[in-house]
């Protein structure tokens, strides 16, 4: 069955340095100092598009770190000045959606517990109406391509038009090599349903460890995946969250060109 969105190509709203499309930057805005000087490594990599950063962080079980919070849009805007790097926050609330546009972040994303849940993707769907501003939405944590394809519809059906999926791997009762099992078939059933459909990469949370992070990005180009959306520290050792997947820009910039891109098909 395909589905009925109306979805603009992601070069209408993204205009990639270099090939591979790449989103870079730490998982989460920790201290003004640290964004910044991680946004200026990647930029002057000239291999960086989006600079992202977390300040709203769901974290499964309380008591761990939540995010610096709105604070952190001063930090992306003066990283955007300096660098030129266009921002990507989380948001999580319909709140979050309407600090981050006034605080003129350039790309919204939706994580993996938001999307599981119908009622919060709604809630910021409509904060969206009558917005014009790229929107990115991860799979849910579960292995539910419904619910994944159900918050591409409700923000679409807003209004959203500049949408992209992100596949962040998937929770699973196994302990295997993988944070979050790739469960591949569940985007490649996404991209018939939605041919149209921008799917970007998140290897990092896939994997959960640095050491898998190229593997996963190379099996995502190779399936014709439109970008991929990488965790870099500029100390991953003391991370605040996701240290152990976190990777150096330098380190970065090794992983991004041991890889092997497509040829075009003649
Ligand atoms: C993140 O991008 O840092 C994050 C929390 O990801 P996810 O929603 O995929 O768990
Ligand atoms: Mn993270």
């Amino acid at each position: 069955m395909k589905l009925d969105l109306k979805i603009q190509p992601l070069s209408s709203w993204i205009t990639a340095k270099a090939q591979p499309l790449l989103i870079a930057g730490p998982c989460s805005a920790e201290t003004e100092e640290q964004l910044v000087a991680t946004a200026h490594l990647l930029a002057a990599t000239g291999k960086v598009t989006a600079l992202r950063a977390g300040i709203w962080k769901p974290r499964t079980r309380p008591g761990e770190f939540e995010g610096i919070g709105s604070i952190g849009l001063e930090w992306l805007k003066r990283a955007k000045a300096e660098t030129g790097l266009p921002t990507a926050v989380e948001v999580a609330t319909a709140k979050h959606v309407e600090e981050a546009l006034k605080g003129g972040v350039d790309i919204l994303w939706i994580g993996a517990r938001s999307t599981a849940n119908p009622f919060t993707v709604q809630e910021i769907a409509d904060a969206l109406k009558g917005v014009d501003i790229p929107v990115m939405i991860k799979n849910p944590v579960n292995p539910d391509l419904s619910l994944w394809i159900g918050a591409l519809e409700r923000v679409n059906n807003a209004g959203i038009t500049k949408l992209a999926a992100i596949h962040r791997g998937f929770s699973s009762y196994e302990k295997t090599a993988f944070r979050n099992e790739p469960m591949w078939d569940l985007a490649i059933n996404l991209k018939t349903h939605a041919p149209e459909l921008p799917i970007i990469c998140d290897p990092s949370h896939i994997s959960g460890n640095r050491e898998l992070i190229p593997y996963v990005s190379q099996k995502a180009l190779d399936m014709d995946m439109q970008g991929l959306m990488i965790e870099s520290h500029i100390d991953p050792s003391v991370a605040w969250t996701d240290a152990k997947q976190q990777v150096t820009p330098a380190a970065l910039v090794e992983l991004i060109d041991r890889l092997t891109l497509r040829k075009p098909e003649v």
